[in-house]
This record gives structure tokens, sequence and C-alpha cells, in this order.
């Protein structure tokens, strides 16, 4: 029987278990497919506070584990499959076995949607990225071209943002219209190094032979039209999938699957605790992320004590 699980070993669940082992709880953290989480797959983390000439993602990661172990988490590698909340102790079948547990804190984070086109995964950290704030700055980007795929927000905020490095930014967009906010695409269509590529889409990624990012062919959906644009980075904008199908049903989530706490890390299950970015559509940075999984620990924490009164 545990006092805590947490799932996920991203900045919210290791942050989760950092708080939690140092109240003496001893969380057992599940790592699922992704150990460390989506700040493993990028190089340089340049805006994660401490660090003052950045500091490699997999490396923020793996010192955060050992942090937090150093206080008496215990990390597992295990995914879970089923979850039963629907009474006390807590039920969660993980592929090595079934746990019960006081709280279950939910930081299973969120996975970038992907083109799925060829040349996108293996240009991955080579050009090809999911995040303008985490890769914008780095070297092979400044005064390049840049393509953004995407016409939401987060396309737009992640082409405003490349502006600073960018010699020019295209962003790409599968539609004639932007699905972003109006001021936000008002801001991102008026600003004049960005230029827009209506009703396209990226049908490859080129040089995978070359093994870096050296330009992108493109398809206009109404003319059928195909062309090669050059560029130097290829920013993936489209949407993320938070991590959450397990909890549908029985964690309240908004349409687009986020999970919608209640107040701090609260979920609407008594004893089930959420943070990062499964639970949080609009900022998704580490260090918000990490913020958050302070917050479910201490309200954990709280929740334990009241449980214990
Ligand atoms: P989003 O609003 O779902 O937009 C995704 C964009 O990608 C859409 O324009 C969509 O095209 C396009 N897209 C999806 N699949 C595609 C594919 N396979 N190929 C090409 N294009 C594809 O996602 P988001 O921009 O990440 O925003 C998510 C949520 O966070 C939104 O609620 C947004 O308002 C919020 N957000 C807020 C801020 C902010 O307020 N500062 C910043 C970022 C995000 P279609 O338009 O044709 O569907």
């Amino acid at each position: 029987m545990e006092k805590v699980v947490i799932m996920g070993t991203g900045c919210a669940g290791l942050t989760a278990a950092l708080y939690t082992a140092r109240a003496n709880l001893a969380p057992l953290v599940l790592t699922g497919t992704m150990p460390g989480g989506l700040l493993t797959t990028t190089s340089v983390v340049e805006n994660y506070p401490g660090f003052p000439e950045g500091v490699d993602g997999y490396k923020l990661m793996t010192d955060m584990q050992k942090q937090a172990e150093r206080f008496g988490a215990r990390v597992r590698f295990a995914n879970i499959e089923a979850v039963d909340f629907s009474k006390m102790p807590l039920s969660v079948t993980a592929d090595d076995g079934v746990i019960e547990t006081d709280t279950f804190i939910i930081a299973s984070g969120a996975s970038h949607r992907h083109l799925g086109v060829p040349g996108e995964d293996l240009l991955e950290t080579k050009g090809v990225t999911y995040c303008a704030t985490c890769d914008g700055a780095l070297p092979i980007f400044r005064g390049k071209p840049l393509v953004v795929v995407g016409g939401g927000d987060s396309a737009c905020e992640e082409a405003m943002y490349l502006t600073r490095f960018g010699s020019k930014v295209y962003l790409v967009h599968r539609r004639d219209t932007l699905r972003a906010s109006k001021i936000m695409a008002a801001r991102t269509l008026t600003h004049q190094k960005i230029e827009p590529i209506w009703d396209s889409v990226v049908t490859e990624v080129y040089d995978v032979k070359k093994d870096q990012v050296t330009g992108v062919k493109l398809q206009n959906l109404k003319t059928g039209k195909e062309s090669v644009l050059e560029c130097a980075g290829v920013f993936i904008a489209i949407g993320h999938i938070p991590n959450t199908q397990l909890f549908k049903g029985i964690i309240n989530m908004d349409e687009h699957g986020y999970i919608r706490p209640l107040r701090g890390g609260q979920t609407n299950v008594p004893g089930v605790f959420v943070a990062g970015d499964c639970a949080d559509s609009v900022y998704r940075q580490a260090v918000t992320a990490a913020g958050m999984g302070c917050m479910a620990a201490i309200d954990a924490e709280r929740y334990l004590s009241a449980l214990n009164q």
C-alpha cells in the first residue's frame, strides 16, 4: 500500500516527487513510456531559471530524478494501463502489477502532434522541432529562413518568437484563415518578417541524407501544385495531445482532453491530483509544469494529513 503514486517523470511528476519525498511520503513514481518527458527531446534548455549557460534537457531531467531520489522517491519504469478510482484505496494497474494508494498524482504530460511526413522524425533535433521557445535561439537557426507549420495560437506565438532569430519566417497553414485568436492573428500577419503560405501543407522535410534540415516540400491543397522552400528549421505547432485517455469519464476534462483541476492541483476525485501539461493548454513550459507539480504535491500532502486526523 502506497501513500503517493505519481504518473509521469517530466518536470511536473519529478517536482511532485521531490516535494512528497521531502514530506517523508516515499512516493512511487512510474515513468510511462517516455522517462523524463518531452524535455528529454530538446537539446539545450535556455529558459529554465538557474542555468545561465542553459542546460541539456536530458541532463536537467536526470538531475531532477536524482534530486527526488535523494529524499526517498522511488522511480520505476512502468506503464499504467488502467485505474480504479471508484473506492478507497485508489487502485492502479501497471504493466508490472496492481498498486493500491491513498493518493495519485497525474503528471502524464502531453505529446506534440506530429505531421507524419517523410523526414520529420529522422530530422528531429536536427532542424525539426516542436518548441520555438526551447530551440529557437540555437545557432543553427540564426539569420536563416525558418518555417512554422500550423494556424493556431501556438503557431502564431512560435512565428512571432522566431522573428528574433530567423531572417524570415514562413507560416505554412492548411487553410486561408488562421484559427488563432484575432489579436494574435493580426499581430502575426502584420509582422514584416512573417510571410503566410496559405492552403498548403508540408509533405516532406529535406534533407535526410545531409542529416539536417535544408528545406520542405509544399503542396498547395487548392491547386495541387508542389514546390520546395529552403529553410534551416521547421517548427511544427499543430497542437498537442494530452496524455489523459486513461481518465476519460473519470476525471473532469475539457473537450480537448486537458484535465480541469478544481482548485490548485485537486481534481473532482478525492485523493487524485494533477499537474503539468496534461492540465495546461496555455503555458506548457518546463517551469510552469514544475510549479504545478509542487502545488499538486502540497495538496496531496494536506489531503493525507486530513485523512490521518
Ligand atoms: P490548435 O488551436 O488546435 O491549432 C492547431 C493548428 O494546427 C490549427 O490551425 C490546425 O489547422 C493545424 N493542424 C492540426 N493538425 C494539422 C495537420 N495534421 N497538418 C497541418 N495542420 C494541422 O492548437 P494550439 O495552437 O496548440 O492551441 C491549443 C490551445 O492553446 C488553444 O486553445 C489556444 O488558444 C491555446 N493557446 C493559447 C495561447 C495564448 O493565449 N497565448 C498560446 C498557445 C496556445 P486548422 O485550423 O485547419 O484546424
